[in-house]
């Protein structure tokens, strides 16, 4: 080390503490990167590689990046996963003896961006932390550092559970001591960039103990020690506006494991993971940012409380009803910026002038907010004590900030007149002093007689006195100092304009100075209020989402829907709320659903494409629309509450995992029957098709008899195995029903509406037609379907090799391979009943001849 040059070896000792990240090492207006770094970054950032001398026996790799345009690298960088670490000079280069000193100020990370494209407004950037327990549980922690939150709780159920919450939250980036085992995590990082960091140092930090008194305190704060303590290291600075964490329990919530909330497309599609087309997207009428983040933690933890429910129904209902005082409402939300993040910026001191204004505009929004609050007929009590207008706050702000402050807090052009008295006496020196220099224009014009003389200043030369080339023999020759020529002017200086020069541009100065002074002075009085202000920016989101909820309802013509305690769902004309939506609202066909006690498993038959996944989703999304308290897309609605959903439809993703679709279908049918409740709501989309016929029919058989037997959870069971149809004999709470579908001309056409009872036919051939399969593989298909309907004593099907086989009631039925449900004896007798069956089903009585008759009998008998 000791042959590098000073400057390398600095750097050196630097890099030392901030090995996991890229170290920006400012050098005058660039940041640069060395050696490993520099290599990495070229790539990465696409930036030219280059070299320097350092002292050592060979050139150093370098890359840089003007200082300026820094934030962008930065965030490419965030984006990708990576950390950054800022070093700065932290000493003036001019007054620095040897090499400058340098110092990282802030490691910025994934899970601690605060601004920038990393940061979108309707979305939380959480940094997430876990720390686990002897006892196994484990202690889970999420922030958002630039709005301030701060949740806590304690997970029982292991890294399953740890999984589905890191999952659902969506955070970038994880805490953990360094020896916790990250093995676990790696499923979540393919499904999701998780950015890993460690923190050893959980010790008492400082007051911010959970609100909640609980039995798990000790828990709670040594795992939001960890995360704090992190967020300390890391950013360097002020963190006043990191609120109390915030205690929760899992149980308070409906829950909803990984699968389910992404098959349900609740936040994010499927296959885009964009926000579009997912119910989110279909609810979002937030106007403030604040509100839009809001609704997605609502979406993401629907409630069981029904009190709460109800009250968040209740204000849902006064705001469809008033619908001039909801559009006020609306008008006003939309002069609210966004508080928590103003906040943050406020404590993290990197607010502007502009900011402030912000906060000031919205901070006048509230009096009247409130008012219109006050006068719409319902108690809106709760919500108006949330909402501290901050009074002594706007009238600060209202008094020192102009209308419109340049937004560098460094030019000056931020405080107004009036709000110090010695900011006022510069400034009216500075305005003399340009009153004083229109004065003397007038009065040089008059002694040289020259009316186009003129006086103008820039940033170069300062004040000059310019005059024509024509003119210039009409000046005194010694009283004018020459200073610049023009083309067709010359510009002068006199002793007079120098003298009021000085006196103008040292008030200038004065005045930058103090107007910062100033505002750092006022920014440390608006962090005062920081807490207070979190807490309205709280109100005034929860009054967002609940007008979002009403306008939603409206538009889309929700119903307000009731809940039963006993476990009744009955649902009129419902609608799947994003289908109807994406289709033109009068093409959805509308469908009922009625469970209760005794009716628990509906088993949906039909051909693909008919509507019964559509149905599945839409009662999922129906409850979870109510449990956050909105509307839902019905005539009526009468549901349960569930305390979870839990869905197997078809996921287009799970070969990223690495696992075979099959076996992630049975892990979520597993995660289902070993969690779910009676209170609980199970969606199973053709479950066992991953596998062979009689295999994945056998388990979808066991799969409903243990929920009828032993869970009795209500239940949508969607098959194309027919065969299952006839459980409903032997199970009381099942019930078939199938998606009507009607035949035009030898085409299929989905009807989309339930019926109950079974489908009676296989319309997969007609899907392949509409499809466009070639007319040879239809009509191969057709000759094969007919062949297995026909009783296999006339003719067994020649089935082409590789040919798949669809299911159908003459194939060897089910219950051949299961004794204990069988109704029949012996498998081969069910085999010839079934042929028989066929067989009878086919004859037309009405057009035989006795002969015929007797003849047809005598076959059948030779089938037995
Ligand atoms: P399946 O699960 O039976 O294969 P889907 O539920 O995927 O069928 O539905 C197939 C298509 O039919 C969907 O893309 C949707 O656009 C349309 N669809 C489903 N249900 C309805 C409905 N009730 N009204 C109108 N269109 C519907």
């Amino acid at each position: 080390m000791a042959a590098y040059t000073p400057m390398i070896q600095q750097y050196l000792k630097v890099k030392a503490d901030y090995e996991d990240a890229f170290l920006f090492f400012r050098l005058g207006d660039f940041y640069e990167m060395f050696f490993e770094d520099a290599i990495k970054a070229s790539q990465e950032l696409e930036i030219t590689l280059t070299s320097r001398e350092g002292g050592g026996d060979e050139k150093i790799p370098m890359c840089g990046v003007p200082y300026h345009s820094a934030p962008n690298y930065i965030e490419q960088l965030i984006e990708k996963g990576y950390k950054v670490a800022i070093c700065e000079q932290v000493e003036d280069p001019k007054q620095a003896k040897g090499v400058v000193k340098r110092e990282v100020v802030q490691l910025i990370t994934p899970g601690t961006v605060m601004d920038g494209k990393g940061l979108t407004d309707k979305q939380n950037n959480f940094l997430l932390s876990t720390t686990q327990f002897e006892d196994n549980t484990l202690g889970f922690t999420y922030a958002d550092l630039s709005t301030g939150e701060i949740y806590v709780t304690v997970l029982t159920g292991g890294m399953n559970q740890l999984s589905n919450e890191v999952y659902s939250i969506g955070g970038k980036e994880i805490v953990v001591a360094p020896n916790f085992n990250t093995e676990s995590l790696l499923p979540l990082q393919e499904r999701m960039s998780l950015t890993i960091s460690y923190e050893e140092n959980c010790e008492p930090l400082n007051n911010m103990l959970p609100i909640t008194e609980v039995l798990e305190q000790e828990k709670l704060k040594v795992t939001v020690n960890r995360l704090l303590h992190y967020l300390v290291k890391t950013q360097k600075r002020s963190l006043d506006h990191l609120q109390p964490a915030q205690f929760f329990q899992i149980d308070e919530f409906m829950k909803m494991d990984l699968y389910s909330k992404r098959n349900l497309e609740l936040t994010e599609t499927i296959r885009s993971k964009g926000k579009k087309g997912s119910l989110l997207w279909l609810l979002d009428q937030t106007v403030t940012a604040m509100g839009g983040r809001l609704l997605k933690q609502w979406i993401d933890r629907p409630l069981i409380d029904l009190k709460v429910i109800t009250y968040r129904q209740e204000m849902v209902e006064v705001l469809i009803e008033q619908f001039f005082a909801r559009e006020e409402i609306r008008e006003l939300l939309k002069q609210v910026y966004d508080l928590e993040r103003l906040a943050g910026r406020v404590a993290f001191g990197n607010v502007n002038g502009r900011d402030l204004v912000q906060l000031r505009k919205s901070l006048q929004q509230i009096p009247i907010l409130k008012e219109k609050l006050t006068e719409l007929p319902a108690n809106m009590d709760e919500l108006l004590q949330k909402m501290d207008d901050c009074e002594e706050l706007a009238n600060l702000l209202q008094n020192s900030l102009l209308e419109q402050p340049s937004i560098s807090v460094k030019e000056g052009n931020i405080i107004k007149d009036g709000y110090n008295e010695d900011l006022d006496r510069y400034r009216d020196a500075r305005r003399n002093g340009k009153t004083w220099i229109a004065e003397l224009e007038k009065r040089e014009r008059e002694v040289t007689g020259i009316k186009s003389l003129k006086i103008g200043y820039n940033r170069i030369f300062g004040y000059y006195i310019e005059v024509t080339r024509a003119n210039i023999h009409l000046l005194e020759e010694d009283r004018y100092e020459r200073k610049q020529t023009l083309a067709n002017a010359e510009r002068y200086i006199t002793e007079e304009l120098k003298e009021k020069e000085t006196l103008i541009l040292e008030a200038e100065e004065k005045i930058i100075q103090l107007e910062y002074d100033l505002f750092v002075s006022l920014r440390e009085k608006v962090k005062t209020f920081i807490p207070r202000v979190q807490l309205l920016a709280k109100a005034v989101s929860e009054l967002d989402v609940l007008q979002c909820f009403a306008t939603i309802s409206e538009e889309r013509q929700y119903v307000r829907p009731e809940f039963s305690p006993e476990r009744v769902l009955a649902i009129t004309d419902g609608r799947h709320p994003v289908v109807e939506k994406v289709l033109n609202s009068n093409e959805y066909v509308p469908n009922d659903c009625f469970m209760n006690n005794e009716r628990e498993i509906l088993l949906i038959t039909g051909p693909n494409m008919s509507g019964k996944s559509t149905f599945m989703r839409q009662i999922a999304l129906t409850a979870i629309l109510a449990q956050i308290g909105c509307f839902v897309p019905a005539k009526s609605a009468v549901l349960p509450i569930f305390d979870q959903i839990f869905t197997r439809i078809g996921a287009a993703d799970d070969l990223i995992s690495g696992q075979s679709t099959f076996m992630v279908e049975m892990l979520e049918a597993r995660n289902a029957i070993v969690h779910a409740t009676q209170n609980s709501l199970i969606l199973f989309d053709e479950i066992g098709r991953g596998t062979s016929t009689y295999d994945g029919m056998a388990l979808a058989q066991s799969l409903i008899e243990y929920i009828h037997n032993k869970i009795g959870a209500k239940t949508l069971f969607s098959t194309h195995y027919h065969e299952l149809t006839s459980l409903e004999t032997a199970l009381g709470k099942l019930l078939n029903i199938h998606v009507s579908v009607v035949e035009k001309n030898g085409k299929v056409v989905f009807l989309h509406k339930m019926k109950e009872g079974p489908a009676d036919k296989s319309y997969g051939i007609h899907v392949a037609e509409l499809a466009n399969l070639p007319k040879e593989v239809i009509v191969r298909a057709a000759e094969i379907l007919k062949a297995l309907e026909t009783p296999s004593s006339e003719k067994s099907p020649k089935i082409q090799e590789g040919t798949k086989v669809f299911e159908d009631d003459s194939q060897l039925s089910f219950f051949e391979m299961n004794d204990s449900k069988s109704k029949t004896s012996t498998p081969t007798i069910a085999k010839k009943e079934q042929e028989i069956i066929q067989t009878i089903k086919n004859i037309d009585i009405l057009d035989m001849t006795p002969m015929q008759a007797l003849n047809q009998l005598y076959e059948l008998h030779k089938v037995l």
